[in-house]
């Protein structure tokens, strides 16, 4: 089982951003108010995340490590209603599978927590503890049981790169959670709540304002809102683009398109604007079961979204006499 595990762990444990990325959604999943995300040498000695949402039960506890075991589905149907940003049960087996694991976590209603050690898939120990409500992840020594794993990581400065693109993402997601990043015993993010455009000047600097153009769209089945950036400030490079589907970050070349289109002529020649859109679809129509780390995604009537989109970005650069 402990092989399952690395298989699996192979898919959806890549590099540190990955586990920056599955802790985080599942701090996001449990309600947190609050997310601390702590890293060291890029991830490589050190990824810690601490949380103020839910906490688990000793049980519960002891359950997250097990493979498929999920609180989040419980019937074929909800497949279909998918809401959170975990659903496979996958994650944290995977990781204890390739690293060493803390994990402190206490419910609020409970006076004590649990705290449990983790290494190679197997639970190693697991006792009472005193710890805040909500629960705190380290994950230690990535790859230590997988050197070519561990030889295969980039130098420090990519990695860390890595996991600042996965946290940026989930920041920008959920604008109404404060969250903050520590890497080498520096903070490089304190992100308090606000609305999106608050979070968007934290994440990209308060000289961003002025260059935003807000898009909002809403029919029957489908709501889009965000901002898309001014064209005269497009940049040549790619990077400044993000979609959101149900709060979760996708990449589409075909989303992509239409937002380009609906800028026509306006732009110059090979330059991106900046955008960062969120589309909310009925859950039915979409479907986020596609790749382990989910970041592709299947509509049900992708003309009718691409139209949606172009004809919502084209509406909102109007109204700002783009
Ligand atoms: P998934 O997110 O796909 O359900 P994971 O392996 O990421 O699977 O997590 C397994 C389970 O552990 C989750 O379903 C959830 O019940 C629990 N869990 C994980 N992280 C947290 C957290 N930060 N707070 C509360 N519960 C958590
Ligand atoms: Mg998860």
């Amino acid at each position: 089982d402990s092989i399952a595990n690395q298989i699996a762990a192979g898919e959806v444990i890549q590099r540190p951003a990955s586990v920056v990325k599955e802790l985080m959604e599942n701090s996001v999943d449990a309600g947190s108010k609050n997310i601390k995300l702590i890293v060291k040498d890029a991830g490589r000695t050190l990824i810690q995340v601490i949380d103020d949402g839910c906490g688990m039960s000793e049980t519960d506890a002891r359950m997250s490590f097990e493979r498929h075991a999920t609180s989040k589905i419980r019937s074929a149907d909800d497949l279909f209603a998918i809401r959170t940003m975990g659903f496979r049960g996958e994650a944290l087996a995977s990781i204890a599978s390739v690293a060493q694991v803390e994990l402190r976590t206490r419910r609020h209603a409970s006076e004590v927590g649990t705290l449990i050690q983790a290494e190679g898939s197997k639970v190693k120990s697991q006792e009472p503890c005193q710890t805040a409500a909500g629960t705190s992840f380290a994950v230690k020594n990535l790859f230590f049981n997988v050197p070519a794993r561990r030889n295969f990581l980039k130098a420090n400065t990519v990695e860390f790169r890595h996991i600042l693109d996965e946290f940026e993402r989930i920041v920008l997601a959920n604008a109404d959670v404060f969250f903050s990043l520590h890497h080498n015993g520096s903070e490089v993010f304190h992100l308090p709540p606000g609305n999106l455009r608050q979070r968007i000047l934290g994440v990209f600097g308060n000289a961003v304002n002025t260059r935003l153009v807000p898009v909002v769209e809403e029919t029957d089945i489908i709501q889009i809102k965000g901002f898309v950036g001014k064209p005269e400030f497009a940049k040549k490079v790619r990077g400044e683009q993000y979609f959101f589907v149900n709060s979760r970050f996708i990449k589409s070349s075909y989303l992509h398109h239409a937002v380009m289109s609906a800028y026509e002529e306006v732009l110059p020649k090979e330059m991106y604007p900046f955008y960062l859109l969120f589309l909310d679809i009925d859950p039915a129509r979409i479907d986020v079961n596609v790749h382990p780390t989910k970041q592709e995604i299947k509509f049900e009537d992708d003309r009718l979204v691409y139209n949606y989109l172009k004809v919502a970005v084209r509406h909102g650069l109007g109204q700002h006499g783009v």
